[in-house]
């Protein structure tokens, strides 16, 4: 192959929706750039996620009147934290509540259609964006957006190991199409967006223990290869320990023929304009089926009066949160959620959701009720609904006695649920300007991270805030890397 074709200003690993980001960005300020993406297709976790982003100060906000301020927004974003210690990257903090409503407007310039916002505790105003239809939508539009400037992707295209010259980072070895090695040079460096470990073995046992280890990932391809490409040249991890996010998560619902259907801006709009004016009735069993992400039942069903049992009907402790590790262990990871009319009742409004979900921004029973009937199960004799979910129905009524209402209606069992390492939160460490630092804090030179690869300790627990990092990350670093000739 003829080195002169593959070398570029940038080159950035993965195409996720922090590497897109950064390689239009970079693009827009004249650089040449080349995506490589392991993946067939692109989009990474980015695509299979929810898609909320939480920002302060969006024209959303304006239109409702809403008087907020990044400092607040930095200040809240502290309260999911308490008793975490002094363990967070302030300095990232502040980069990503500056620059989130900015990049939540190009997005909308570029083609994404956000609904809300939504109010979340702990943020003292409504901050929840939610993409419409669905989080395949920014995959789409960055794409697009891509092909506009320029900028090239490479799918099938998995980066193996760093390039160094005059201790520099200056390329990439990669395997193209499972069987040719290719390198690639880029005059400026190496950008690495490759996504988090949620299914690294490895990287999870290491950081995150044993049970951890044998949690399902809803993204198979996340197995942390930044972090390890970071790690292998000097780059170390902040905060790998913390997983907010080992989740429950309802099983994934089969394709449904309306998410063929491309997230075109009017469609997104339509949809949008529908939820506001049309009955709720009518409106939300259509957009729930354009849901391509799985679900995650929150804590809260539990203590409206929920219990969960097992494969056999055993029941899961589910007191607290260590439900998900109960989950983990329990035989094949698999569970249902089992509930009576009287905690039914209280699951069909604010504040009782059973999860967040694009389009609805919370899903309640009702709306699973119409949409997930292949998780939904309701009869009015527990052995029935034994039958319904696989379960020995004698173990069920065992195990449920005294917990469920004898008297009531309706019985009612949701699930499979699994409990997944849907993210984890560990980056590299890296400075304002996303450059990959080493364990003396000096400059890795040509080395560059962002999104979860660039987290560098930066805590985001809530919703919105992975998302948001994602695409801030990506801008900026698109924005602050140098070029270099
Ligand atoms: C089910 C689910 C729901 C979520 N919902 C939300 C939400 O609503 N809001 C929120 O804030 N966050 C959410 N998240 C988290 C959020 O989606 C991620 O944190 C974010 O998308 C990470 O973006 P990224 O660009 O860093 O990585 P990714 O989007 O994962 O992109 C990384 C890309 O790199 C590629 N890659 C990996 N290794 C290589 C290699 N060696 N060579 C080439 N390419 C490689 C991958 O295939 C992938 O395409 C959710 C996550 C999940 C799993």
């Amino acid at each position: 192959m003829n080195p002169k074709l593959n070398t570029f200003d940038l080159i950035v690993v993965g195409a996720g929706g922090s590497g897109l980001t950064a390689a239009i960005h970079a693009s827009q300020r004249g650089m040449k750039v080349m995506v490589l993406e392991k993946a067939p297709k692109i989009g990474g976790t980015t695509a299979w996620s929810v898609g909320s982003f939480t920002a302060s100060q969006t024209l959303h906000q304006k239109e409702l009147g809403i008087q907020d301020h990044p400092d607040f927004h930095f200040e809240d974003m502290a309260l999911f934290n308490q008793g975490k210690g002094e363990v967070d990257n302030l300095a990232l903090r502040r980069l990503f509540v500056d620059a989130a409503a900015p990049t939540l407007h190009w997005l909308m310039d570029i083609g994404v259609v956000f609904d809300g916002p939504y109010p979340e505790s702990h943020h003292r105003h409504p901050r929840m964006h939610n993409v419409i239809p669905n989080s395949k939508s920014f995959a789409y539009h960055l794409r697009k957006e891509c092909a506009r400037l320029g900028v090239t992707i490479q799918t099938h295209c998995k980066v193996l190991e760093l390039i160094h010259e005059n201790e520099r980072v200056v390329g990439v070895k990669a395997l193209l199409n499972g069987q040719d090695l290719v390198d690639y040079r880029a005059h400026s460096g190496v950008l690495l967006t490759a996504g988090d470990f949620a299914a690294s073995k490895e990287l999870k046992e290491k950081y995150l223990g044993p049970d951890m280890a044998k949690a399902a990932s809803v993204n198979p391809l996340a197995t942390g290869d930044g972090l390890h490409l970071g790690l292998q040249n000097q780059g170390f991890l902040r905060n790998a320990h913390y997983a907010s996010a080992l989740k429950m998560r309802f099983v994934e619902a089969a394709p449904h023929w309306i998410q063929k259907i491309p997230p075109y801006a009017f469609i997104a709009k339509t949809i949008t304009w529908s939820l506001k004016h049309l009955p709720q009735a009518m409106i939300r069993p259509f957009v729930m089926k354009f849901i391509t992400t799985v679900l995650g039942p929150e804590m809260t069903l539990f203590q409206s009066g929920a219990v969960m049992v097992n494969q056999s009907g055993q029941i899961i402790d589910s007191s607290s949160t260590d439900v998900v590790f109960n989950l983990v262990k329990s035989p094949g990871n698999k569970g249902f959620i089992v509930f009576d009319q009287a905690c039914a009742d209280r699951l069909k409004a604010w504040p009782n959701f059973i999860s967040t979900a694009p389009g609805v921004a919370y899903a309640y029973l009702g709306d699973y009720e119409s949409a997930r009937k292949d998780i939904f199960h309701k009869c009015s004799r527990l052995d029935e609904l034994a039958g319904k979910i696989g379960v020995d129905p004698q173990t069920f009524k065992t195990s449920t006695q005294g917990l469920l209402e004898a008297s009531s209606p309706f019985f009612y069992a949701m699930g499979p649920v699994r409990s997944y390492v849907t993210i984890t939160e560990g980056g590299l460490v890296v400075n304002e300007n996303f450059q990959v630092l080493d364990a003396q804090s000096q400059v890795i030179e040509g080395l560059y991270a962002a999104g979860s690869n660039g987290q560098g300790g930066l805590l985001l627990e809530g919703h919105g805030h992975h998302i948001g990092w994602a695409f801030v990350s990506g801008k900026l670093a698109g924005e602050r890397i140098l070029k270099f000739n």
